[in-house]
């Protein structure tokens, strides 16, 4: 029943007593229906008042999203308003349930930005730094961050962000922080602060450095034997000259384009390798009749200047799971270099054995070795210690780097360990040995 209808049945009520009563006994019960008229109004108002506070304390709860604490009442308006109010917690609920879903979502797209992502508010206060930008910066993952305007330590970059607050968008400005090639990218933010855009270039400066060195190198590499055809042609090409000096010149010639065939073979490995043309096709090997016949290619160059070799395999048919080729051009860098580097007389040992999983591989030499300083870069490209001796005895400066890039295409890793006249270990390490089921040869 509504408010309105009970008050007016109740007015109603009294009025029809008051009569009876009159009609009855013949006393004017007026001064009686009063008095209870304003109690019962009072009692009434009282719970109605209740009522409506708890309804905006409730109300004053959700706004701050706090439990409400809703009256139970049997007054149809105060049930529909609490019923209303208590929807309205729900639908309030639900959508702060997906602002917050919504936002964290935001958040964590940001956070595995490469870029490093910084804003500020209107007052230049940091408000947002992601990984990328906290890693970048050296803060930890919770640590507070300065305000934008000290953030950098870096000149150029706290001219970029006093650009920035002063309300002027920024375009791929290229700053070094400690070390780092940094670009930044900046806009204000309609007078509500800043947002700032960190791409680490380090890495793509890196390789385009390698790239320029590498280009340079090839372009030395191939420049002294032309340089050497080009004149020694000439001079064929003059005037009359003895047989034995003709031959000479010609024999050098040969030598000088066989070292630019070399170059470009290895050239063209490297870059197959890199580019991911070089598929290897991995099958179980038998790695002690792979050697045999790697070996077997050099070993008339080793008998003339009595070079031993040793197979060292345990177990003895130990197996390995690799691309025959590639294994085959890994065994046939490392035999040359360790044949080129060892005095007459000296021992090469290959070494096998299962380790960690995989197989292990190693080709010892007793020759000149090489010192501390150098060890580290030996398998980078164009690396030699001593680059003279390497190009005389027919090195290109690419085969250790070969020898990497193919076992790692394996999933492999190489070192070396070495002292200079204790001789060279190369150490290859390979996953996965099929100790058993069918072998191709
Ligand atoms: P290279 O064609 O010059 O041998 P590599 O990439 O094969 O090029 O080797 C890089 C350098 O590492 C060599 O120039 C040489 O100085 C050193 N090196 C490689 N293997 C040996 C070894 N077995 N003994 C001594 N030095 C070695």
């Amino acid at each position: 029943m509504s408010l309105t209808t009970r008050l007016s049945l109740g007015a109603c009520l009294l009025v029809i007593l008051t009569v009876l009563l009159r009609a009855r006994w013949g006393h004017d019960l007026l001064y009686v229906a009063i008095p209870l008229a304003i109690f019962f109004g009072i009692v009434a108002g009282r719970s109605i008042a209740a009522s409506l506070t708890a309804l905006r304390d409730s109300a004053r709860a959700i706004a701050e999203r706090l439990p409400p604490r809703l009256p139970t009442s049997n007054i149809p308006e105060i049930v529909a308003v609490a019923e209303a109010l208590k929807l309205t917690d729900r639908e309030l609920a639900e959508r702060f349930a997906e602002l917050r879903r919504e936002k964290a979502e935001a958040m964590a797209i940001v956070d595995a930005m490469m870029e490093g992502v910084i804003a500020a508010d209107s007052r230049g206060r940091t408000v947002l730094a992601n990984r990328a930008a906290r890693e970048l910066l050296g803060y930890g993952p919770w640590a507070q961050l300065p305000e934008l305007a000290t953030l950098f330590r870096v000149k150029a970059a706290q001219e970029a962000v006093a650009t920035v607050l002063a309300g002027k968008p920024l375009y791929d400005h290229e700053v070094d922080l400690d070390g780092r090639v940094v670009l930044i990218n900046a806009r204000p933010l309609n007078e509500q602060g800043a947002v700032l855009v960190l791409h680490d270039l380090t890495e793509v400066r890196r390789l385009e450095e390698v790239r320029r060195d590498f280009v340079a190198n090839v372009s030395h590499e191939l420049k002294t034997p032309l340089t050497s055809i080009s004149g020694y042609a000439e001079t064929l090409a003059g005037p009359e000259m003895d047989e034995a000096t003709r031959r000479r010149f010609v024999a050098t010639i040969l030598s000088n384009t066989q070292r630019m065939i070399r170059l470009v073979d290895d050239l063209l490995d490297l870059s197959r390798i890199e580019g991911g043309r070089w598929n290897l096709a991995r099958v179980p090997v038998d790695l002690a009749a792979m050697v045999q016949d790697s070996w077997s290619e050099l070993s008339s160059k080793a008998a003339a200047r009595q070079v031993h070799f040793a197979l060292e395999c345990v177990p003895e048919s130990v197996r390995a799971f690799v691309d025959p080729d590639a294994l085959r051009q890994i065994l046939g860098n490392l035999f040359d270099n360790a044949l080129r580097y060892v005095p007459d007389a000296g021992h090469v040992t290959f070494r096998a054995t299962y380790q960690d999983g995989g197989v292990l591989t190693s080709v010892s030499d007793d020759g000149i070795g090489i010192a501390a300083e150098h060890l580290p870069r030996i398998f980078e490209r164009f690396y030699r210690v001593d680059p003279s001796r390497s190009r005389d005895a027919g090195g290109t400066g690419l085969g250790l780097s070969i020898v990497r890039r193919l076992v790692e295409a394996h999933g492999g890793r190489v070192s070396a360990e070495s002292a200079p006249r204790d001789g060279t270990t190369i150490l290859c390490w390979f996953p996965d040995a099929p100790r058993e089921g069918p072998l191709v040869t």
